[in-house]
């Protein structure tokens, strides 16, 4: 990948992050589902945020980390196709991004280990890649009983159910035989042994902005990004707009400069999110 990265359990990097919230006295509200967020024509008065639960929430701002599904993000696409993004070159001729696909297997690596050549996977700690013919798997080792494959394939006439992070029910026995094939022993083996599966379809939309047009709504994490999905800068993506959101509203003097900074924001965000689904974009066909 040419720079260090970290596997961490999803649940471990949640904790985390819950646990820096709550030490500077943010209040989370758990158990409620967003309904819809109201926008005032008037840019003095407050945007609202409506539960299912009846509250109202106002605030100056509504930081939307809705994630991969997010509702949030057509209160920001209203006016944007991405068509000003000319330094995506996703070529004619390889299928866009959005038509890729991908799904996550996970393995238990006691079962493996009753597998001679299996064995020599559980037990290293490296990144495998198995190139094919359209599609490509990825393999390797998280944390010390479990080990993680993932296939990503193009297809768009194959319709893949979009999952959400907490575990859906799924057809386990449908899913395996879509991606059981030719293909060499190992992975067939790792594909039949494999006990969850989880697809995920990629985002067509390519926002060339991440706020609406008063600026009180503002979009972070996968709901702002078209990375790929079960790629490797999808966390870190999330992370680095917290980081510069951050970094600007620390410096915040006045209310009047909250445009400037989140203009700062986009621009910033927009250029490093183009450059890695470009990398993503090279990567997925180098690889297939
Ligand atoms: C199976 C799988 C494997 C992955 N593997 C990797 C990996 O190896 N590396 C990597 O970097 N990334 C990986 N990702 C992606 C990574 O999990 C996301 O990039 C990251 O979680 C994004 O964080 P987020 O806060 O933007 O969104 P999320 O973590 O998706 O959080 C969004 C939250 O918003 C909630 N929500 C949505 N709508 C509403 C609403 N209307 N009201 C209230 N709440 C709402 C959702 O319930 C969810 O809790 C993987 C994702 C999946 C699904």
């Amino acid at each position: 990948m040419g720079s260090a990265c970290y596997r961490i359990p999803y649940q471990t990097l949640w904790s985390h992050l819950f646990d820096q919230c709550s030490s500077c006295g943010v209040d989370v509200i758990f158990d409620i589902h967003v309904e819809k967020i109201v926008i005032p024509q008037v840019e003095s008065q407050r945007p609202k945020v409506l539960s299912n639960t009846g509250n109202q929430f106002y605030g100056d701002l509504v930081f939307a980390a809705d994630g991969h599904n997010s509702a949030t993000r057509e209160l920001v696409i209203v006016n944007d196709d991405g068509s000003d993004d000319d330094s995506i070159r996703e070529s004619e001729i390889f299928p866009k991004l959005d038509h890729w696909n991908s799904c996550r297997m996970t393995i238990s690596i006691a079962n493996m280990r009753l597998d001679p050549n299996l064995k020599l996977l559980a037990e290293g700690n490296w990144w495998t890649v198995w190139m094919c013919n359209g599609c490509f798997f990825t393999g390797g080792k998280e944390g010390e009983d479990q080990y993680g494959l993932n296939v990503y394939f193009s297809n768009p006439q194959v319709k893949i159910h979009n999952m959400e992070w907490p575990t859906e029910v799924c057809d386990s026995a449908k899913l395996k035989k879509a991606y059981q094939g030719e293909y060499e022993p190992n992975l067939q083996k790792l594909i039949e042994i494999a006990q969850s599966f989880h697809s995920s379809t990629q985002k067509p939309d390519v926002l060339s902005t991440f706020t609406n047009e008063n600026y009180q709504v503002i979009l972070i994490g996968d709901a702002a990004h078209a990375a790929m999905i079960n790629g490797s800068h999808n966390a870190a993506l999330a992370v680095e707009d917290a980081f510069v959101l951050g970094y600007l509203f620390s410096r915040l003097a006045s209310k009047e400069q909250i445009s400037v900074f989140l203009n700062g924001y986009n621009q910033i965000r927009s250029k490093r999110t183009k450059m890695i689904r470009e990398s993503d974009f090279a990567l997925l066909h180098t690889l297939s």
